[in-house]
């Protein structure tokens, strides 16, 4: 008998049929004499309407009223597969974050979880009975409801997993498991059986929203092995989890792209200790996460800065950055939203060489500037136009041979 936590994101969810294809699934998870608890996402894309509803009476909402808003898409979602469930003759009782013992911070619309209390899953599930919980959400430090950021869902499926120590942690998506590229822009994607923690925490990490990536954090911090899989047939998906020995013999592993993204470039800033400290430092208080910083050569005491942040945060920072300009004493900041950031992923480039040169010249080959880099141990990022990201994800991926079962080394 083991412990099972299943969750379905929205896509598996879409209408009633789908319902019952899923509550199928866990009723014979259960009738094979395991513990389920199921962690659902909204249905369908209720919560992309729900936010376009909410920016029709204000464009910039509150973010408390923004949470309240958005729980009520998982909520739908849990009462519904109980229902399902019960129609089938099966014990099931679905909880909110909250009533499941989910606690966050209070960083509303991204909160992160702090703590979980999983007494009263416990106790049902003693019953015999399957737990339902709404994922994305838990409770702040003042009461209030919060959720983890989009694609929260996966992240309370693995924080559950590692709090009851299941024995397995399942994603259920509408792709068959994590791919070389995301398999609607690269068609000649590749199913992976496995993957590293690392790789795949960079490879969300850079746009590959199939797990979001604080979901990836918690696996490998609390050592969850995660299966990807679809929900639409039975057959094996993608297992997530720690490196092993051979995994450094392929180079690269994946190649995301991420096209939310924005660059924001300060022109004529003095070249003097400080200045990148007093930028930055207003940004971080202003809640604003910056990813790739340049900052060009030095001429005549003065420099340019740029750095990406999500495009949906680029109004916060324009707002900080308009007030530094002046008191910087730099020449004024322009803010691009047309571009996109493509990186290719893998732990084999701790002990191979040459993998920057081969993906420059395939970028170059195809006449795709590259205007900023960034490296990591396993990873190198670029950005580029964003018009040209989805030829530069086909591009990468067929110079690292990504779509053969034996890519090169
Ligand atoms: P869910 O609703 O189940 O949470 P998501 O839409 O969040 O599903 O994630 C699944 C999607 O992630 C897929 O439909 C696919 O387009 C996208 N995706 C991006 N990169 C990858 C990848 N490397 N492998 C598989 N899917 C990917
Ligand atoms: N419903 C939320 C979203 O669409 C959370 C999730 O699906 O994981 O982002
Ligand atoms: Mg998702």
């Amino acid at each position: 008998m083991a412990l099972y936590v299943q969750k379905f994101g929205g896509s598996s969810l879409a209408d009633a049929t789908c319902m019952q294809r899923v509550a199928q699934r866990v009723y014979d998870t259960r009738a094979e004499g395991h513990s389920v608890v199921v962690v659902l996402s909204a249905m369908g894309k209720t919560t992309d309407n729900l936010i376009n509803l909410s920016k029709q009476v204000n464009p910039q909402p509150d973010e408390r009223e923004m949470d309240m808003l958005l729980a009520t898409g998982e909520q739908v979602s849990v009462a519904i597969l109980a229902m399902a469930l019960h129609a089938m003759g099966a014990e099931a009782v679905s909880m909110t974050g909250p009533q499941a013992g989910i606690s966050t911070d209070s960083a509303h619309t991204k909160a992160k979880i702090t703590e979980i209390n999983p007494e009263r899953i416990v106790q049902n599930l003693e019953k015999g009975r399957i737990v339902i919980v709404c994922g994305f959400q838990g409770l702040s430090p003042s009461a209030d409801i919060a959720t983890l950021g989009r694609g929260g869902s996966d992240t309370t499926a693995v924080a559950l997993a590692a709090a009851l120590k299941a024995d397995r942690c399942q994603i259920f998506t509408d792709v068959d498991g994590v791919y070389t590229c995301d398999p609607r822009i690269v068609k000649a994607a590749r199913k992976l059986d496995i993957i590293a923690y690392d790789e795949m925490l960079e490879l969300a990490s850079m746009g590959a929203k199939v797990l979001q990536s604080r979901s990836v954090e918690f696996a490998k911090k609390y050592g969850v092995e995660l299966e990807v899989l679809t929900s639409f047939d039975r057959i094996p998906g993608t297992v997530v989890k720690e490196e092993v020995n051979d995994m450094e013999q392929i180079v690269v592993r994946g190649v995301a792209g991420d096209k939310n993204q924005a660059k924001v470039t300060i022109q004529q800033v003095p070249d003097q200790p400080g200045v990148a400290a007093k930028l930055f430092k207003e940004l971080a208080a202003a809640n604003v996460n910056v990813d790739m910083i340049v900052q060009n050569v030095s001429e005549r005491g003065h420099t340019d800065i740029s750095f990406t942040v999500p495009r949906d945060e680029v109004n916060r920072a324009r707002t900080t950055v308009d007030q530094l300009v002046p008191a910087l004493n730099a020449a004024g900041a322009t803010y691009d939203i047309d571009i996109a950031k493509v990186s290719i992923v893998g732990v084999g480039m701790r002990s191979h060489s040459g993998v920057a040169y081969r993906m420059f010249e395939a970028l170059s080959a195809n006449k795709i500037n590259v205007e900023m880099i960034s490296t990591s141990e396993i990873k190198i990022s670029v950005v580029i136009r964003s018009a040209y990201a989805d030829q530069a994800m086909n591009v990468l991926h067929d110079a690292f041979e990504l779509g053969q079962t034996q890519p090169a080394s």
